[in-house]
């Protein structure tokens, strides 16, 4: 096979995107091995270079390999990959030598280079580097060393989203094109019109994975089948909950998967523009989507008359503003069409009056990469995976307190207990697990009691949880939850667009109710100790007021946390409000500090660091707190060297 690009773009439109009898062939397959990098002729290395990799330093390792190759004038392939999901092991090398095995290396930092590549470009393995190797067919695999589908990490995945994320070249879309990607659109525009397309994608029972699981292929046919000479398709993928970062992952590390179903997406509502909105933040997944849609225009795949087919479809990446609120359907339209971003009024719905009171579909990145490999594979395969109430996958971003973090894919029925214990590899530094915090959005928790739940639409819904935006934060015993509650609130506060009273005054009093809960009230001050209470007795009826008078999803949601904090830890709640302590010990406010006389050698040091004189004691003396006069502050904690300080 000719390595000459334009030979290259010509086999693959020709030869594979318009042939159906493509994987009949053998010598076409031959071909295409070549072009996925499966049978390489000089030895290939993949950094990955996505955002968690480059916070480990991958960017780094990547000039050190660089560097190397140019000074020992090598003939390697060096290429920016995506994510493989495991971020603790970042930087993550893999090397792939002529008839060999692909290995991946975990933690390849830029100084370990120089040995690094002089042992494995000379057939040795570094073994304390190696994570794992990755199966073969048709190379030689190397001795005693594991799979990387075996590793505890893995073994409970089903990776089928994110399959080529980490593996591929993300810009390549020879590579994504070998691998089996645009094949669907391609027979899809051929084969079936939009209506059947979005048969197809109801059958499949794809559901929503945004939070509330209404079938896409069901949706689809509402802007299918409304009168109008323009419709759209949107793909939402702001992603702004603290700890969700799958999206990210994704438009990172496969970019052409997202492209390949907004096109099958578009095509099956009738829609000629498509647009994929993101924060304008995530620079590396605007990068890398704009590359690969340039790449995709080239080939033919987007734009006019793609495939001569007649069908016209343009996808614009779209930057919208860094706020929580963007993700919500009628802000996000309102952003595209450089309006500020604030919620309207429904109906009517966007999918009736959408973008420039057009027909508009919006589905998030997770729900549309299912669906190339729904046309691909059939609705039947999609529903085999899963359960009897849901099906396909659900991606996670794990982390917290585990020992095994990053961006997960299980089968949906899977239990929370087994993600954290399996596949997180359980709860680390000697921790005991406390909760699992499925999104900022969602705000429920998920407790030892509720651990065996499973990745389900249906049995979250009647645990008064939902799946949300693919947070899964795993929570220690050392955190407090009245502290995490006033994480999230602040949070809402903070996001409130302010267009409606209920959310704007509410998150603002809801903020002021839970400091208030994690302060001890000035001595003797009664009615801030009365306040403290009745503050705590209104939370409810607030939490009622906004969830039903808010107007947008934000509003509505913001008591959540609360509300599930004081549901599934009251006794933590308790301890806050009646006792003035934090169990935890989190909530600085609510320490005691006091001085073990038999510890104390009367060093002074923690005398001399107090910023308010609540220490008193003569040298060589034991010490003493004056309760009454300290903020709490930790300094003398700090300073003492002989374990004299306790917090209570
Ligand atoms: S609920 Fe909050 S975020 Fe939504 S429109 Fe009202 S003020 Fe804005
Ligand atoms: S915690 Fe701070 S204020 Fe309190 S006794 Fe120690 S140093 Fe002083
Ligand atoms: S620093 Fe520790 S040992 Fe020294 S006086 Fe304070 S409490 Fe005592």
């Amino acid at each position: 096979m000719s390595n000459d690009p334009s030979q290259i773009k010509k086999f693959l439109t020709e030869k594979i995107l318009r042939n159906r009898d493509r994987d009949k062939d053998p010598d076409l397959l031959r071909q295409l091995s070549h072009i996925s990098g499966e049978r390489i002729s000089v030895p290939m290395i993949y950094v990955g270079t996505t955002s968690c990799a480059i916070a480990a330093g991958a960017k780094k390792t990547y000039k050190a390999i660089e560097k190397y190759i140019d000074e020992n004038q090598l003939s390697v392939k060096l290429i920016e990959g995506g994510c493989t999901g495991y971020c603790k092991a970042e930087p993550l090398v893999d090397v792939q030598l002529p008839g060999k095995a692909r290995v991946s290396f975990q933690n390849v930092t830029h100084e370990l280079i120089p040995d690094f590549l002089d042992e494995i470009l000379n057939n040795s393995l570094p073994e304390n580097l190696v994570l794992g190797q990755y199966h073969s067919e048709i190379h030689q695999l190397w001795d005693a060393v594991p799979f990387i589908h075996e590793l505890p990490f893995n073994t409970g995945q089903t990776k089928i989203l994110t399959a080529n994320c980490g593996i591929t070249d993300p810009v390549s879309v020879a590579q994504y094109i070998a691998r089996g990607g645009y094949q669907a659109f391609a027979d899809t525009i051929s084969r079936h019109t939009p209506a059947e397309v979005c048969d197809i994608v109801e059958k499949s029972e794809l559901a929503g994975r945004g939070g509330g699981a209404f079938l896409a292929g069901k949706k689809w046919k509402i802007t299918l089948n409304a009168a109008s000479d323009q419709k759209y398709f949107v793909c939402n993928a702001v992603e702004s909950d603290p700890g969700s970062y799958m999206n990210r992952v994704i438009m990172e590390s496969d970019p052409h998967k997202l492209i390949e179903a907004l096109l099958i997406a578009a095509y099956a509502i009738g829609a000629s523009k498509a647009f994929i909105f993101t924060r304008n933040e995530f620079s590396l997944s605007i990068k890398r989507l704009n590359a690969a849609l340039q790449q995709a225009e080239d080939y033919g795949i987007t734009g006019h008359n793609i495939f001569d087919s007649g069908v016209n479809i343009d996808i614009v990446v779209k930057e919208g503003a860094r706020a929580f609120v963007c993700g919500e359907e009628t802000a996000l339209n309102n952003s595209i069409e450089g309006k500020r971003a604030m919620p309207s009024f429904k109906p009517p719905f966007p999918a009736i009056r959408g973008l420039w009171n057009k027909p508009t579909i919006i589905n998030n990145l997770e729900t549309l990469i299912n669906v190339p490999l729904i046309l691909k594979n059939g609705p039947e395969w999609f529903k085999s995976i899963g359960n009897d109430t849901s099906k396909g996958t659900k991606l996670f971003s794990l982390s917290g307190k585990v020992s095994n973090y990053g961006t997960i894919e299980v089968e949906m029925g899977t239990t929370f207990r087994y993600i954290v214990e399996n596949i997180g590899g359980g709860v680390k530094d000697n921790s005991e697990f406390k909760a699992i915090i499925l999104g900022i959005n969602s705000g429920s928790y998920i407790t030892e009691k509720t651990l065996d739940i499973k990745v389900d639409f249906d049995e979250l819904k009647q645990a008064g949880s939902q799946l949300g935006s693919g947070a899964c934060v795993v929570v220690g015993k050392e955190s407090c939850m009245l502290d995490l509650a006033r994480f999230f609130t602040t949070f809402f506060k903070n996001e409130s667009c302010g267009k409606c009273i209920p959310c704007r005054e509410g998150t603002a009093l809801m903020l002021e109710i839970i400091e208030a809960a994690t302060r001890k009230p000035a001595k003797g001050n009664t009615f801030q100790t009365l306040e403290r209470f009745k503050g705590i007795m209104q939370l409810k009826g607030l939490a009622a007021v906004m969830k039903d008078t808010s107007l947008c999803s934000l509003g509505k949601s913001a008591p959540n946390a609360i509300l599930n904090t004081l549901a599934n830890f009251k006794t933590e709640f308790d301890a806050h409000i009646f006792e003035r302590k934090c169990p935890a010990g989190v909530c600085r406010e609510l320490r005691t500090y006091h001085i073990d006389v038999d510890m104390c050698t009367g060093c002074t040091a923690c005398y001399k660091k107090c910023p308010v004189d609540a220490i008193i004691g003569a040298a060589r003396q034991p010490h003493f707190v004056v309760q009454d006069k300290c903020i709490a502050c930790n300094a003398c904690f700090e300073a003492c060297k002989f374990n004299a300080v306790i917090i209570d």
